[in-house]
């Protein structure tokens, strides 16, 4: 079954993911989603309590913040197979797109129909 997750996680996700094992600090994840460090924090927190990210803090130009690291952990509500043709992925309103346009979304929810569809 697939679930609802905030696109900026699953973008934010990507991003962390092509880091690999040497992370990427906190601060370059809210530089590329264009997103305040609260918001960022936000998105940085939820992930790891999902299990998809680890944080450790490190000590950047006199500053503690955080690195973050793909955990390599195949997340047990993203089947990455399942992601492909995500409109999400291309979508100009990803960085805007919350939780009520997901659900109102004709583009997501005709991918969806089409993916569960041809899961059987
Ligand atoms: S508007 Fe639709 S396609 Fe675009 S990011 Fe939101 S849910 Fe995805």
């Amino acid at each position: 079954m697939i679930k609802m997750i905030d696109p900026q996680e699953l973008k934010a996700l990507e991003f962390i993911k092509e880091y690999g094992a040497k992370g990427v600090l906190q601060s370059e994840l809210w530089k590329f989603l264009g997103a305040t460090s609260r918001l960022g924090s936000r998105i940085a927190v939820k992930l790891e309590e999902d299990g998809l990210i680890r944080r450790e803090k490190e000590l950047n130009k006199g500053r503690w913040t955080y690195r973050l690291y793909y955990t390599k952990k195949e997340p047990e509500k993203i089947e990455w197979d399942t992601l492909d043709n995500c409109p999400c992925f291309l979508c100009s309103n990803l960085e805007i797109c919350g939780i009520d346009k997901i659900i109102t979304c004709k583009d997501l929810l005709a991918w969806m129909e089409e993916s569960v569809s041809k899961k059987g």
